[in-house]
Parts: structure tokens; C-alpha cells; sequence
């Protein structure tokens, strides 16, 4: 009603009395103002010029209205109130006619409750439909921010479907934002582990087969040539029969090393009951007791001097074996009359065991493979000490087991430093 009642005050602001007598009924039509609606324009004295009742308007026009709201309106406000007449409370409005800044006149609407009713119906029908078409819109817009967002995923799981069953290797080359995107990058990742696992299974059954193979090989020469030359010859029985021991044991050796590895590989830190608390002074000093005779004949000098007690959480034999195995290497690996020292020392809540040699020393590229399984440097070397190429492996195992680490430093011809680090009990 207001906004009728202002438009009807501007559209006629500028016209003359007649005109605006002239043009009312037209503007009444456009506004879609029907007869149940009363519109009332006055001058600026209050005197109708114009009302579009019409029994009344033959009456009514040049009267004088001066309803409290006709006067406010002249006095340049706009009102809107309830107003009492014979059909029962209606609602009206009127406003000021306003030009050039001052009021030339009012208009007033009126019109019955019912009247009202219809005009809220209009509005909530057109609520309705706008409603829908938000809700379509909505559902359209969720629509294509689900299909953005499900699209990678959707992309993923096809591939992940396809590695499962066609046992690929390639990567997901799938951009996605957010952590869709975090998901890809992990899962490529988690490809690349694989796939480095992969490539260490092939290699080791490749060297394990290697590696058994050649005593295998070694003991049927020796078979044959035992059969071939018949035991006529006692001397040469017994040292083919000596050169087959060799093998054997060595064969013997391997397979206790790779069992060794299995049992680790399968034990935590956790959950492993066997763990005592032991003074890995103790454990130093068994090792070196036990190679002073091996280092001596190899002319290196085996130094252990320690007043330290430092206690760890171990399975005994199995920290003997790595700290034994890193020292013989130790000794392996320097010339005559070089030394190999041992430190124990603890810092913060390690324990911590160095070996230190002035041995060969290893060249950097090497420092990274030497914990893999049968690697070995210097092959033929390694052969001649008795070495398999597991020693280390076993090593970071046994502490890898007991929740420690190792560190190494080396310096091709001047020596390696290997640091054993074990949390302390
Ligand atoms: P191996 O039985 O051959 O000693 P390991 O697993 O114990 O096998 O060691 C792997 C390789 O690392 C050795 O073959 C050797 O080349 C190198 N290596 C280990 N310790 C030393 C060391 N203290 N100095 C130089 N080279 C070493």
C-alpha cells in the first residue's frame, strides 16, 4: 500500500489539479489498484481532488478531509495505521505529494483487512516459488560441488582397484585440492614404498639364492671329484672331506644369520617379554674378550677402557651379537697395526657404544647400502674373511629391535666411526 501510495505521490507531483483528475483512473488501472481499494488525493488544504469510491466521489470531491493522517501527511510525513469504519478495522496509509521540496498535497490508501489477506497471500505465494527456485538452485549448486569433490575420489578408488588387481605400479597423476590432494600425494608415496620393498624382496631372493648356491656348487665339485678319483687316495678324501666342511658350516652359517633376521624382523620393542636390564659395560666387555685373540692375529690394537655403567633394557644375546659383529668388522677392515677403540658414553636418555676404526674407511655412496642384506663392498674380501654380507644387517635389526638406531661416519683410507644408539632402561 505504501509503495502504491508513493508511487501515485510521484507520478502526480508535478501535474495540475485537472490532471491529476485526468490521469488517476489510468493510474489506478497500472497499479492494479482495484474499487475495494480506496485511494483519496488531496491538496495541500486537505480538499479532495481526487476519489476513486464511486458513490462518494460525487460527494466527496472539494470536501475538506481532515483525518489525523491526511494532516500528518500534509505536514510532510507518511503515516500507516489501522482505522475504524462500517466494515470493521481496515488499514490505511497516506503520504505527502511533494515538489520542489515542499508539500503540494496527500495520498491516501485504504482498504479493507480482507483486501490485506489477499495481498499476503500474493506475497507468500510468490515466497513459495521464490523458495523453490532456491532450493533448485541449492540442489544444483550442491550437485556440482559433490561431483567436483567425488570426482578424484571416485578417479583414486578406480585406481586403487586396478593396482589391487592388475598388480601396477604406476602413479596417480590426479591433481585434487585440499585433502583429497593430501590423499593422492600419500598414497603415491605409499606406491613408491611398495615398490622400493618390492625391489628389495627380488633383490634378496636373488642373493640369497646366490649366496647358497655358491658352497652348493663348491660341495659338488668336490663330490664329484671324490667320485671320479674313488677313495684310492686317503690324502686327498680327507681334504676334499675338510674343503666340504668348510662349505657345510658356511652354508650352516647363512641359514642361522637368515633365521636370526626372520625372528627380528617379527619382534618389537613393545611387546618383546624377554628383555632384561643389563650394564652394557658388561656386554663390551664380553665382546672384546672374545675377539682380543682374532684382533691380535690381525695386528690391530682392541681398546675398551670404560668406567661408565650404562644400563639398558635388552635382549643380552642379541646386543652381544651387533656390538660383536660391528667390532669384528672393525678389525676386518684395518691393516695391520691399525686400532680399533670402543667408547661407551651416555647422553640425554641413550646410551650410546662408538666403535672406532682406522681402517679402509668407505666411500659415501656406500655408507647407505652396507645395512642391506648381503651387500658387501669388496666381495672377494668379504669371501676370505668368512664374511656373508649379513653381519650389519643382523646388527641394526637387533637394535632396531630394541627401539635404537645406528650412525655412521667414514673416510675412504682414513677409518669408519659406527655409533650404536639404545635407549637407556
Ligand atoms: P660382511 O660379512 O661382508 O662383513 P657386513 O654386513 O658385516 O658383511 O658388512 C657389509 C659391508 O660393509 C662389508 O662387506 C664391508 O665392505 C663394509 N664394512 C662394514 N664395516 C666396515 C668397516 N668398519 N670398515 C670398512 N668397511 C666396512
Amino acid at each position: 500500500m505504501m509503495t502504491k501510495a508513493n508511487i501515485i505521490a510521484t507520478d502526480i507531483s508535478q501535474l495540475s489539479t485537472e490532471e491529476i483528475e485526468d490521469t488517476m483512473d489510468d493510474n489506478l488501472v497500472q497499479l492494479n489498484v482495484g474499487k475495494d481499494i480506496r485511494v483519496i488525493v488531496t491538496d495541500n488544504e486537505a480538499s479532495i481532488i481526487f476519489d476513486n469510491t464511486v458513490n462518494i466521489y460525487a460527494d466527496s470531491k472539494g470536501k475538506v478531509r481532515l483525518s489525523g493522517m491526511v494532516l500528518s501527511a500534509l505536514k510532510g510525513q507518511t503515516v500507516y495505521n489501522k482505522v475504524q469504519s462500517s466494515g470493521g478495522v481496515n488499514t490505511a496509509c497516506s503520504v505527502p505529494i511533494m515538489n520542489q521540496g515542499s508539500v503540494t498535497g496527500s495520498v491516501y490508501i485504504e482498504a479493507s483487512a480482507d483486501e490485506i489477506g489477499t495481498v499476503i497471500s500474493d506475497i507468500e505465494k510468490s515466497m513459495n516459488w521464490l523458495t523453490l527456485l532456491l532450493c533448485v538452485t541449492v540442489g544444483i549448486i550442491s550437485i556440482m560441488f559433490a561431483n567436483m569433490l567425488t570426482a578424484p575420489v571416485e578417479a583414486l578408488i578406480r585406481k586403487i582397484k586396478s593396482f589391487s588387481e592388475n598388480d601396477q605400479k604406476n602413479k596417480i597423476d590426479i591433481k585434487a585440492p585440499g585433502e583429497i590432494g593430501e590423499l593422492v600425494d600419500s598414497f603415491n608415496s605409499l606406491m613408491d614404498k611398495i615398490s622400493l620393498l618390492e625391489q628389495k624382496r627380488t633383490e634378496f631372493v636373488s642373493n640369497a639364492s646366490h649366496e647358497l648356491k655358491t658352497p652348493l656348487s663348491s660341495i659338488k665339485l668336490i663330490c664329484d671329484s671324490l667320485l671320479e678319483s674313488g677313495a684310492d687316495n686317503p690324502e686327498m678324501t680327507g681334504e676334499f672331506l675338510n674343503d666340504m666342511n668348510n662349505e657345510v658350516d658356511r652354508l650352516t652359517r647363512i641359514i642361522n644369520d637368515l633365521l636370526d633376521l626372520t625372528k627380528m624382523d617379527a619382534a618389537s620393542y613393545d611387546t618383546n617379554k624377554t628383555f632384561i636390564t643389563s650394564n652394557l659395560k658388561d656386554i663390551i666387555t664380553g665382546v672384546v674378550s672374545s675377539l682380543t685373540n682374532i684382533a691380535e692375529k690381525s695386528g690391530v690394537t682392541l681398546n675398551f677402557n670404560s668406567n661408565n655403567d650404562v644400563f639398558v633394557l635388552m635382549e643380552e644375546n642379541k646386543i652381544w651379537e651387533a656390538i660383536y659383529n660391528i667390532t669384528d668388522n672393525a678389525i676386518k677392515y684395518t691393516q695391520e697395526g691399525g686400532n680399533v677403540n670402543i667408547y661407551l658414553e651416555k647422553e640425554n636418555k641413550d646410551a650410546i657404544v662408538t666403535v672406532q676404526d682406522t681402517g679402509i674407511g668407505m666411500a659415501n655412496d656406500e655408507i647407505k647400502k652396507i645395512f642391506d642384506r648381503f651387500y658387501r663392498i669388496d666381495k672377494a674380501r668379504s669371501r676370505e674373511t668368512g664374511g656373508t654380507g649379513l653381519g650389519l644387517s643382523i646388527a641394526l635389526s637387533a637394535v632396531k629391535m630394541h627401539g635404537g638406531h645406528i650412525e655412521v661416519q667414514s673416510e675412504e683410507g682414513k677409518g669408519s666411526t659406527f655409533r650404536i644408539f639404545l635407549p637407556t632402561a
